[in-house]
């Protein structure tokens, strides 16, 4: 099958199972696995940040992240369509008793900072108290500039506002502008970075942070039952994804180019003008044709994820320029 539904579908590859079975393990909850260590360790470093916390999911490193900037009661501003605020299940608000107060994203995926600043909440015992402001970068796919990062920062600071970053896919982002990963993560107070995205991992997410933010996470971590064991198993496939994974991100993103020429050739589909900025690429179809469509893909051994008419298709380390051109040709062959 040539899985166009996310990212999160690759599969370990032999030599990341390799360098599984060969780490060093310990029991994590005690500070004890070498492997899981060396992750923080590394991935903090690199994020520009004094510490980290590794995690089993993006879900549960932004909820950590939350719940150890604010209090119950607080609140955070976020995007209408954020994976902190819409995909999460809710769990700010469930598990934290955070306010969420979502705004919505302009096209470029920024959160116009004049909107944010008016949805700060004076200190007022009316109000939830506002104390956090979550970006996403990419925001689907969408690379966001680091000018808007420095002026959101400077909106944080004047404000008193943290500044958090779910950076699922921030690699994504720092290697389509040639940025080193801390020039993006290091102006946030914390940031979430997936493993199990383009990366190739399994499993597992990193949060990043200064020191007593982490104490503090590592702590709700427990709370959350995200404490695991001989978690450097899934640590080392972490650390083999940083070493050998991130360049290759370039390639997902051509691809996605290639995609989105390919596609665009043909009338009665439309390639929405933010696509491939990185892996994704967003296109809508006639909209009588939805499931007869999928269903031929999925004939030809191409899954999409197909909600209605707009289909996100997105590229990543186990779809080959050959898959790419094969797509291409069926999408030709049923809409030429
Ligand atoms: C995938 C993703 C996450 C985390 O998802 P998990 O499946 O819980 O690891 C967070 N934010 C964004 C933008 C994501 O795409």
């Amino acid at each position: 099958m040539i899985d166009y539904r996310s990212d999160t579908v690759t599969q370990p590859d032999s030599a990341m199972l390799k360098a599984m079975s060969k780490a060093p393990l310990g029991d994590d909850v005690y500070g004890e696995d070498p492997t899981v260590n060396k992750l923080e360790e590394t991935l903090a470093e690199r994020a520009g940040h004094e510490s980290a916390l590794f995690a089993p999911s993006g879900t549960q490193t932004n909820l950590i992240a939350l719940m150890a900037h604010c209090e119950r009661g607080d609140e955070y501003i976020v995007g209408q369509n954020a994976h902190t605020y819409k995909y999460e299940a809710g769990g700010a608000a469930v598990l934290g008793s955070i306010q969420p107060q979502p705004i919505d994203f302009e096209a470029d995926g920024t959160l116009h900072l004049d909107k944010v600043k008016a949805a700060i909440k004076a200190d007022d015992f009316h109000f939830a108290k506002t104390k956090l402001l979550a970006l996403e970068n990419t925001l689907a796919g969408k690379v966001i500039p680091q000018d808007y990062i420095r002026q959101a920062r400077t909106l944080a600071i004047d404000n008193q506002l943290m500044l958090h970053l779910d950076g699922a896919r921030v690699f994504n982002a720092a290697v389509s502008q040639d940025l080193e990963l801390h020039e993006i993560t290091g102006q946030f107070n914390s940031a979430s970075i997936c493993l199990s995205k383009g990366l190739g991992a399994p499993v597992g997410s990193v949060l990043c942070g200064n020191k007593a933010f982490i104490n503090k996470a590592r702590r709700i971590r427990k709370m959350l039952g995200g404490g695991m064991r001989q978690a450097g198993v899934l640590a080392a496939a972490g650390l083999f994804a940083l070493e050998n994974n991130v360049e290759n991100l370039r390639i997902d993103h051509k691809h996605a180019q290639i995609l989105a020429d390919g596609l665009g050739g043909l009338d009665s589909v439309k390639v929405s003008h933010n696509s491939a900025q990185t892996n994704m690429v967003f296109i809508s179809i006639p909209a009588e044709k939805p499931t007869d469509f999928c269903e031929f893909m999925k004939s030809k051994n191409i899954l999409l994820s197909c909600l209605g008419n707009s289909i996100r298709m997105v590229t990543h380390r186990d779809i080959s320029p050959e898959d790419i051109a094969y797509t291409i040709r069926h999408f030709n062959s049923y809409f030429g």
